[in-house]
């Protein structure tokens, strides 16, 4: 589980912007069909009413008798009636009738329910048929437009990881098709057994609860233990662990600490009373089944599994909720781990770091800790609890993390354990499973065979050209606003301008050699796939820990290129639009640019819009935490997020009878609201200086009305109450439907596009914004 949420991605910083990433297969929306290389330029008839505005289509079709005859076969494919009058003249506006043109149109219809008033419930306006119409497949916990988009990246995957080996390949995405390749090989995995697994145990005197009453610690100490689970497996159990950038002095890394992930999604799932019966029972079964598959006595595992559940709860209790982690600087402490040893006595600090570091550190390196009061209670939980279930339960959190990719028994617990958690019914595919973890394990070498043949330059160029328009929006907004002092505005504006812009794939993925040395670490074998799956947990510590004493390389990104998804690095003012986004709903060649702006322009500007949220604002254009705010100003985007946070807070998902937290979700709101507004302006800028679109066919709206209406689209999907409950207890994102009604019932300029009436439910009177 750990390795598929978004609650890993504080090790490295960026903000994972738009969801979590999707599971997989099932149905997928087929309307909108890019092809990827460009291929013949698509036929386009520009009807248009005003004959004197010059012509900018392939084909003008610019005389009387053949817009007549164009009529007459509008009529008979009954497309656009309604845009010919009785005569057979075209009433005005232009309507484009490419067959890129008519597929759109036919896609967003398809999603629409038009018997809903979109002035009352825009999201069952845009989506009513899409969700209706797509049931969650029996293996997922919900089904979205983004997941659909997700499946059929995957079924790309699937090809290009199935090749045979070529000329092309090198040695790194010859490793991520061995890898694939033993994932696929179940005769061979069902052969090796768990023995990997227990090997591993073995390692650390064996899982005490495997082992039974003959059980005794180890000589060695606790410290050692931790600090060898992260060293040889990235395994963060009680602390978590990383090497990265200094909030406070961006171009040197730095050894950094925080409390740890638990093992259930989130705090609530241990501390709330309506837990108890169903996820924690679930839980302890689950370990408890998993126990006994590796040689436990039954009676003996359910009774000691119990204590390692009271102990996590203690963890649980003793972390701070992700909301009251919102403000970084003031949950960042930097300090000596002499400094650190003294606040928390209990744990052997520079032991820990030192079984893990390749070069040993001294009491006098700096650290930073972002979990101080956690700390505090861990090592007071800690020096309480009895060996063997501290033992019994840092042991059982490596279980946890490679039972997934086990098969047989294994699986089948893990299916059941999902069952309770997520709500799905049945395990996924064993190449939708195998596809998945190739590409997030090895993702820069996926991606390179991705981008051969499925990135077109194009589209990098067009979403280059956009990020300029919306970041000037951004400005021009950034102008406009009367909240902000003269000097916090001028700073703002200078860290808007330098931010980087990242898109579809770093220039490292075509070059064979350098990729290569990038996975130099990392062994491969040809029939182990447990022992490969080892091998990359391996990689990615010492992947991560070898950037000590290096300095920060700012021009250096390595974001997967295969995946739909948008980031935001605050320690490098990066923006990051990966290959896998640049696609519909969000972009295609072949839309109008309202569709592009709804839909990748609202992205585009939702990531600029992090550098300024509550977490973002407080690091400079050059990523470094720092406060260039002075506290008046401050104190006026505090009232401004606080809007936002008490109308989130007002947000329920009848689903489940429980309300977003406004607090939890406030820089993924504030950057879904600021990204909205800066990529309509930006499109009303684009649109001024190239003039109205042509319509799109048997659609009746309008391309201010296209605009809202995609970007809703992007949010279509419905999920099973336990993901929602999930989302609303975990997710630093508002779930799908928030994200379109929220936003949209704080824009004033949807209310015009759709000529919402003030009061009505989605123009309220009063309206949130920040950016
Ligand atoms: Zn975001």
């Amino acid at each position: 589980m750990k390795a598929y949420t978004e609650s890993e991605l504080p090790k490295t910083r960026y903000k994972n912007c738009l969801t979590r990433n999707g599971y997989l297969s099932g149905p997928r929306r087929g309307e909108v069909v890019e092809n990827p290389l460009g291929g013949p330029e698509p036929r386009v008839l520009w009807l248009r009413g005003d004959q004197s505005s010059p012509p900018r289509g392939n084909v003008v079709v610019g005389v009387i008798g053949v817009l007549v005859a164009v009529c007459v076969v509008l009529g008979i494919v009954a497309i656009s009636l309604s845009q010919c009058s009785s005569e057979g003249v075209i009433d005005s506006p232009r309507v484009c009738l490419s067959d890129q043109c008519v597929r759109t149109a036919a896609s967003l219809l398809a999603a629409m329910d038009q018997n809903v008033d979109p002035c009352v419930d825009f999201f069952q306006f845009a989506c009513g048929t899409w969700n209706k119409m797509h049931l969650i497949p029996e293996d997922r916990s919900s089904i979205s437009v983004f997941e659909v988009l997700s499946d059929q990246l995957q079924v790309i995957l699937k090809g290009v990881l199935e090749e045979p080996y070529n000329d092309e390949d090198s040695q790194a995405t010859k490793k991520a098709k061995l890898f694939y390749r033993t994932c696929m090989d179940i005769k061979q995995i069902r052969k090796v057994g768990d023995k990997p697994l227990r090997d591993a145990l073995d390692r650390f005197g064996g899982w005490p609860v495997v082992v039974g009453a003959n059980w005794t610690p180890p000589s060695t100490s606790l410290e050692h233990l931790l600090g060898m689970l992260r060293g040889l497996y990235n395994e963060v159990v009680i602390i978590e662990q990383w090497v990265g950038p200094d909030d406070k002095n961006s171009s040197a890394n730095i050894v950094q600490l925080d409390q740890m992930n638990l093992g259930l999604p989130s705090r609530d799932y241990y501390l709330k009373p309506s837990s108890e019966a169903d996820y924690l029972a679930a839980y302890h079964k689950y370990m408890t089944e998993v126990a006994i598959l590796l040689g436990a006595d039954p009676a003996t595992a359910a009774m000691e599994l119990m204590e390692v559940i009271q102990f996590e709860k203690k963890l649980a209790n003793a972390s701070l909720p992700q909301a009251d982690r919102h403000d970084t600087s003031s949950i960042y402490r930097k300090m000596t781990i002499k400094h650190l040893k003294s606040l928390v006595p209990q744990i052997d600090w520079l032991e820990y770091l030192n079984t893990f570091l390749s070069s040993p550190v001294e009491e006098t390196e700096t650290v930073v800790a972002y979990a101080m009061p956690y700390f505090v209670q861990m090592g007071k939980i800690i020096s309480e609890s009895n060996i063997k279930v501290i033992y019994n339960y840092v042991l059982w959190r490596l279980v946890m993390t490679v039972s997934p990719h086990m098969i047989d028994d294994y699986q089948a617990k893990h299916t059941e354990f999902r069952r309770i958690l997520q709500g799905i019914q049945s395990e996924r595919n064993r190449w939708s499973q195998c596809v998945d973890w190739t590409n997030k394990k090895m993702g820069m070498a996926v991606g390179a065979l991705y981008i051969k043949r499925n990135f077109n330059q194009n589209s990098k160029e067009t979403a280059l050209e956009m990020i300029h328009t919306i970041r000037e929006a951004f400005n021009e907004l950034l102008e406009e606003n009367h909240w902000m002092d003269n000097e916090t505005r001028a700073v703002a504006k200078e860290k808007a301008n330098a931010m980087n812009e990242r898109i579809g794939y770093p220039e490292l993925l075509t070059n064979p050699e350098e990729l290569n040395k990038e996975y130099v670490m990392l062994n491969i074998t040809e029939d182990q796939f447990l022992e490969n799956v080892f091998n990359i947990f391996h990689y990615d510590a010492l992947h991560n820990l070898q950037q000590l004493g290096q300095p920060v390389n700012k021009d250096k990104w390595s974001t997967e290129p295969a995946i739909v998804n948008a980031f935001y690095n605050p320690n490098k003012n990066d923006i990051v639009f990966p290959a896998g986004i640049l696609q519909p709903l969000f972009y295609s060649q072949h839309f109008p640019k309202s569709l592009n702006y709804g839909g990748i322009g609202v992205v585009i500007g939702h990531e600029i819009t992090h550098g300024f949220d509550d977490k973002g604002r407080q690091f400079d254009k050059d990523g470094n935490m720092m406060q260039w705010w002075n506290n008046a100003t401050i104190r006026e985007f505090r009232d401004r997020a606080q809007c936002f946070i008490d109308q989130y807070n007002r947000y329920k998902l009848e689903q489940v009878d429980q309300f977003v937290n406004g607090r939890m979700t406030q820089g993924e709101n504030i950057a879904d609201n600021g990204g909205l507004k800066q990529s309509y302006r930006a499109y009303k800028k684009w649109v001024t200086q190239n003039g109205e679109e042509p319509r799109l066919p048997g659609i009746n709206l309008t391309h201010d009305q296209l605009f809202f209406l995609n970007y809703a689209q992007i949010w279509c999907g419905t999920m099973r109450p336990e993901d929602a409950l999930t989302k609303i207890r975990s997710a630093v994102h508002s779930p799908g439907p928030i994200r379109v009604i929220g936003p949209l019932s704080n824009s004033k300029d949807f209310s015009r596009a759709y000529s919402c009436p003030l009061g009505s439910p989605m123009n309220p009177t009063s309206k949130c914004s920040v950016w």
